[in-house]
């Protein structure tokens, strides 16, 4: 059986992030890949220098076409660019009760570069994360969505993962990447018990652009493919963790080059 896993996000053109990183993604883990853009970015290794958003009407357009003829098995939503699309994109969701609904909470590249208005992070907040089987912010977005400081320990980062779940998601993976170490570690929150920890190596490479978009949209291309959340997790993090040291394999542009699928 091939899965069919729909991806709702920013396109990148430089191939490394956004929907090109999803669909890539996807058909590495065996699924049939969708896409519904949000947004055109101008980007390239070195940086976004533009976006322009889809009409949010126009997105509903795109997903009431599509979900009007296919039934989905998972779903990635990525970058939204601003509030009319964030309530464009939850009420398809809730529409066509979209199964395992993967929310990353993107907001700024790693360049620096805002994808998310700042004042749609209220919208993001309390239409979509009630809707999200799992989602999955770094240490700034976290802070970001519970209005609350960044952390800097694991400690506090398992009291920030927890506390995210009080805000409607089933599970919340908050990402350790931007914590020092030998290992990078992430912890699942899930209701009712102390957080899962989740380590892999930390890889060196300059080469990690798209790496939000990659794990987020592993995790919903295994979702249908495990028994538990804690394996899809795990295994989407060992996929990851591949691309990575793979990622010097290819020699994409002159700034953060993306991972190889
Ligand atoms: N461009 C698009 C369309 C994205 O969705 C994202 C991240 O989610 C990025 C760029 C940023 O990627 P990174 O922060 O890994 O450079």
């Amino acid at each position: 059986m091939t899965y069919k896993l729909l991806t709702i996000a920013g396109s990148d053109p430089s191939g490394g992030a956004g929907i090109q990183a999803d669909l890539k993604t996807f058909s590495a883990l065996g699924c049939y890949g969708m896409a519904v853009p949000t947004a055109l970015t101008a980007q390239s290794t070195t940086g976004v220098t533009g976006v322009h958003a889809v009409p949010a009407e126009f997105v509903t357009e795109q997903l009431e076409t599509l979900l009007a003829d296919v039934r989905v098995d998972a779903v990635k939503i990525g970058m939204l660019a601003n509030a009319d699309i964030v309530a464009a994109v939850a009420d398809a969701v809730e529409e066509y009760e979209l199964p395992n609904v993967v929310v990353d909470p993107v907001m700024v590249a790693q360049s620096g570069d805002r994808l998310l208005a700042a004042e749609a992070v209220q919208a993001l907040r309390s239409r979509l994360l009630p809707l999200a089987h799992i989602v999955t912010p770094n240490l700034p977005e976290t802070a970001d969505l519970l209005d609350e400081p960044e952390v800097h320990d694991l400690a506090a980062m398992a009291d920030q993962a927890t506390r995210l779940l009080e805000l409607g998601p089933q599970r919340a993976l908050v990402k350790g990447g931007h914590l020092s170490g030998q290992s990078s570690t992430d912890l699942l929150a899930v209701p009712g018990a102390a957080p899962d920890s989740l380590s892999a190596e930390r890889v060196a490479t300059r080469n990690t652009h798209g790496t939000g978009c990659t794990l987020s949209s592993a995790i919903a291309s295994l979702l249908p493919q495990r028994p538990t959340v804690h394996e899809a997790v795990r295994d989407a993090k060992d996929y990851l963790t591949q691309a990575l040291r793979r990622a010097d394999e290819l020699n994409v542009g002159r700034g953060r080059g993306p991972v190889q699928h």
